[in-house]
């Protein structure tokens, strides 16, 4: 896609889902449920999807274990045909086993810092690598993420470097917009999901803390 700069990302969701005339494979990639709740609301009408665990971002091993547990009960209210949207395919779960050294040894070696800044980019990377990598390797028709529904989320900086990595194969998406945050919280407590109040590393932890604390 040309002059990439401006592009408004949810129209070009819109646009694309609304041409589809079949129902393309989708890889997903899932921060956790919460998220993945808004974002499925928009997805599951169009294609066959397969969430995607894969945050070796979360600290410790027991909340990475924790979102993935209420990421399966998100994939079963929506399989026993429990949630608000119906899908057109059954959900499939893959999880790539957790591995903290690749956080650490990678995004995490850039330190304390604000939210949004080069360490949450690079741990983006990171999961926007392995997973374009794992949709083709797979052949998945599309790949896109979670991320883009949080407001802390720099969706330029998703959609450009996914569609770097995945070229054609990469759904654009904004899923912030159209009040998806707000509706991911309200989602989430109607189906009784964990939602956790950080974003994932150590630094993301040691910040919420402090804030509970001030
Ligand atoms: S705050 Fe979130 S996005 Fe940023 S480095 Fe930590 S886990 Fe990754």
């Amino acid at each position: 896609m040309n002059n990439i700069s401006n592009i408004n990302y949810d129209k070009v969701f819109c646009d694309t889902v609304k041409n589809l005339s079949a129902t393309p494979s989708l890889l997903l990639h899932v921060c956790c449920a919460p998220c993945a709740t808004y974002c499925l609301t928009q997805l599951l009408p169009y294609f066959d999807i397969t969430l995607y665990y894969l945050n070796d971002n979360i600290q410790p091993f027991d909340e990475w274990e924790k979102r993935l547990d209420e990421l399966k009960k998100l994939a079963d209210i929506v399989n026993s045909d429990n949630f608000v949207v119906r899908p057109r395919c059954r959900l499939k779960l893959t999880v790539k086993n957790y591995d903290a050294s690749y956080f650490d040894s990678t995004a995490g070696t850039l330190g304390a810092m604000p939210e949004g800044g080069a360490r949450c980019n690079a741990c983006i990377g990171q999961r926007l690598v392995l997973s374009t990598d794992y949709a083709k390797r797979h052949s998945f028709e599309y790949v896109t993420t979670t991320l883009t529904v949080s407001p802390y989320k720099n969706a330029r900086f998703i959609n450009e470097l996914g569609a770097q990595l995945a070229q054609d194969n990469w759904l654009y998406s904004d899923f912030k917009k159209r009040d998806g945050y707000r509706q991911s919280v309200q989602l989430s407590h109607k189906y009784n999901i964990y939602r956790q109040h950080y974003c994932g590393c150590n630094y993301s932890l040691q910040d919420s803390l402090q804030g509970a604390n001030k």
